[in-house]
């Protein structure tokens, strides 16, 4: 078993550090400051993305993305993930499902999205319909040749900086026909309710939209009507195997701020490295971490490569996201619950214990530990919570037993 990372893994994270510490971790204080960027730093960060090549990594390059795997993917969102104010998405990934549309859906929206000219946010999510998606009320009926569709999208991420939205939508109000339209922000019909302050400072908002009769062609469903839910899940399995790389880098970025902070601070006589007290929540963090980011790189890695022979047979084809090399999609499924839980529970654990160590001034605003420590709450909660991953690696055992998360690839059984 060799686990090292390839010259190309390492290069490629390496690139990604660098582009963290050079373009996004300088924008932090601004973005806390002024809770977001100015128009112009936001204008320099995306021209930066796209001179650094890394718009659209979850896409394939015919479409105009970078085809990276996902072991690819989450080597980049780690490095990314250790930037607060959630300034890991300025670059773009527009949302997997896109892949799914026609060459004229591609046109008008994938590609101009992997280019940087449009903006895609996915809306699920509705008052009365969180962790159960089949309760939603947005609903699309037939009129004439097209479509009318009725709701109200809530906790739209980057709904502010959009101009489309993935809108999950149940055709004739009936969940079994769940089905993603694509909807244009200024189609008449679209109106932004209000813009809701979080926890968390985001370099984007997360508003609510409200869909009023808005007609729509044939040709604005994404997939088929009833194809919905596989979609979104989709959506799910790869933000969820993202979260998972995000909050080990944040993580990591804050065991490292709280060892050099332990390792300076005097008190008592001593540095508080050498309190047993706080050494053992070093010690905790490290183990925990080191665990987590095993399962992540572990469970990437089967996803991308699992089972695709030598890199060299790999490096015959375009890599796609799509291109799962190992695990199919029931797998990933799975795979991915058990990452998002262990990886966003372990890190909050970590930007906690790395608070206390920075005492006080843990506390501020202008430290990264108390920005990680408010920003990694939602990763218990978004993309499924805690409560629905455990649900779902839950059904997992019972239907399959326990294999996938007890085994190791190459093994049967
Ligand atoms: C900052 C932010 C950004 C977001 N961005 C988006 C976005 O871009 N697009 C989008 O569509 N949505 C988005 N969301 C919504 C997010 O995905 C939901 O908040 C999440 O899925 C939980 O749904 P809910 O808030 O309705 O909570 P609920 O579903 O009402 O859950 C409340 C509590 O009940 C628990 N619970 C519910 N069902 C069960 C069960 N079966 N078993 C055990 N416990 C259960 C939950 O775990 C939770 O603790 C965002 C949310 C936030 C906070």
């Amino acid at each position: 078993m060799d686990l090292r990372l390839t010259a190309d893994d390492v290069a490629l994270q390496e690139r990604a550090r660098a582009f963290t510490e050079d373009v996004l971790t300088p924008l932090e204080d601004e973005c806390e400051e002024h809770d977001g960027l100015t128009t112009e730093s936001h204008a320099r960060a995306k021209r930066a993305v796209l001179d650094a090549n890394f718009n659209a990594i979850n896409h394939a390059h015919a479409d105009g993305g970078q085809g990276h795997d996902l072991f690819e993917q989450m080597l980049i969102e780690e490095q990314w993930g250790r930037a607060t104010g959630a300034l890991w998405d300025i670059p773009w990934r527009p949302s997997i499902p896109l892949a799914a549309g026609t060459e004229e859906q591609k046109e008008r929206y994938l590609r101009p999205a992997c280019r940087g000219e449009r903006r895609d946010a996915y809306a699920i999510t509705e008052e009365g319909a969180g962790s159960d998606p089949t309760m939603v009320q947005t609903s699309a009926k037939r009129d004439g040749d097209g479509w009318v569709l009725n709701g109200e999208k809530w906790h739209v991420t980057s709904g502010d900086v959009a101009d489309f939205f993935l809108v999950h939508t149940h055709v004739d109000g009936d969940a079994e026909k769940a089905t993603i339209f694509l909807v244009d922000k200024d189609a008449p019909g679209v109106r932004l309710v209000r813009t809701p302050k979080y926890m968390h400072t985001f370099v984007f908002e997360h508003p609510i939209f409200a869909f009023e009769d808005v007609r729509l062609d044939d040709d604005a469903i994404l997939g088929e009507v009833g194809q919905g839910f596989e979609l979104t899940k989709d959506w799910f399995v790869e933000e969820r195997l993202m979260i998972g790389a995000r909050t080990v880098g944040a993580a990591t970025r804050a065991l490292e701020l709280s060892l050099d902070l332990a390792k300076d601070r005097r008190q008592f006589g001593q540095a508080i490295v050498d309190f047993e007290a706080v050494e053992f929540m070093l010690a905790d963090m490290a183990a925990e971490l080191m665990a987590a980011k095993s399962m992540l790189y572990r469970a990437c890695w089967q996803a991308a490569r699992g089972s695709e022979g030598s890199r060299s047979e790999r490096d015959q084809r375009e890599r796609s996201p799509q291109g799962r090399g190992g695990a199919d999609r029931k797998e990933l499924h799975a795979l991915a619950a058990a990452v998002k839980l262990v990886c966003s529970e372990t890190a909050g654990r970590i930007v906690d214990d790395a608070l206390q160590i920075h005492g006080g001034r843990g506390y501020m605003r202008e430290q990264p530990v108390e920005r990680l420590w408010r920003e990694l709450r939602v990763d218990r909660i978004w993309e499924g919570t805690s409560e629905i991953q455990r649900l779902v690696i839950g059904n997992e055992l019972k239907k399959r037993g326990p294999g996938i998360y007890t085994g190791w690839p190459g093994v049967s059984g």
